[in-house]
This record gives structure tokens, sequence and C-alpha cells, in this order.
């Protein structure tokens, strides 16, 4: 398991260091949606573009700790390109795997979420142990859920 989370631990870092789908997008069209963390001061700022269903282009501008910074770059690498009913699965997914506890604690988070088809997603599941930074993690997928239900209601 240690093998495991020190892959973990670079993904993160990798997308801290280099975020994907990093800058700002002309608004309008883009819809521009902010989201704070008070907790840790993280700040995320999501900029998203949806043309026929489709989540056509994702960025973001921000700044934080190592965690919310990573998450929302997996997190933009996750749906950019996706339908929106893809788009609401991830989220779903991701969700359920920031609300496994004791399970992911025992190794047995894979039975609650299927790890393997969250691809790089996964590398966020150790934050379930340190409770403080859930809402690290989950800054940019709330904020991104925020956008979404701007450009079509649910
Ligand atoms: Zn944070």
């Amino acid at each position: 398991m240690a093998g495991m989370e020190d892959l973990y631990k670079e993904i993160i870092m990798d997308h801290y260091r280099s975020p994907r789908n990093r800058g700002e997008l002309l608004s309008p069209p883009a819809t521009r949606t902010e989201g704070f963390n008070p907790l840790c001061g993280d700040e995320i700022v999501v900029y998203l573009i949806v043309d026929d269903g489709v989540l056509t282009d994702i960025k973001m501008t921000g700044q934080g700790c190592s965690i919310s910074q990573a998450s929302a770059s997996l997190m933009s690498a996750a749906v950019k390109g996706k339908p929106l009913s893809d788009v609401r699965e991830r989220i779903d997914t991701f969700k359920a795997l920031m609300t496994v506890h004791e399970a992911a604690l025992d190794g047995e988070a894979s039975d609650a979420v299927d790890l393997r088809r969250l691809g790089e997603l996964a590398a966020l599941q150790g934050v379930v142990k340190f409770p403080v930074r859930i809402k690290c993690a989950t800054l940019a997928w709330n904020t991104l859920i925020q956008g979404l239900e701007e450009i079509s209601p649910t």
C-alpha cells in the first residue's frame, strides 16, 4: 500500500506544480463561478463553456493549498470535453470517494467506489483520512456544480 500512496502523492504534486487547464475564459460566453474555502483560505474560479450538452471548455484560476489546487486540476482534466451526463456522473463518483471514511482506512474503499474507473482522481482518496482537508479537495467540485446549475438548472 505504501507504493500506491507514494504514487498518489506524486500525482497530486504533479498537478499542483503544473496545473492543467489553468487560465481564464471570456465571460460571457463562459460562466464564471467563484468558490472559497474559509477553513483553509483556498480560492477557485471556474470558467465553463457548455455547448449542446457538452462541457466543451473549462479553465480555472485560484490559489491555496496543494490539495485544493491539485484537485481542481485533476477535476478539469476529468471533465473537459465530456457530455454533461458524464460530468455529473464523475461528480457523484468523486463525492462518494470523499465520503468513504472508515472503509478507506481499511483499504476497502474499492468496494464502495471503483478506483480503476476514477483514473488519476483516485489519488485524492488519501484525503479522506484527514477530514479537515476534505473541504480543500471538494472546493473545485462544488464550484463546478454551482457553475453547471447556472447553465442548466437540474
Ligand atoms: Zn486547503
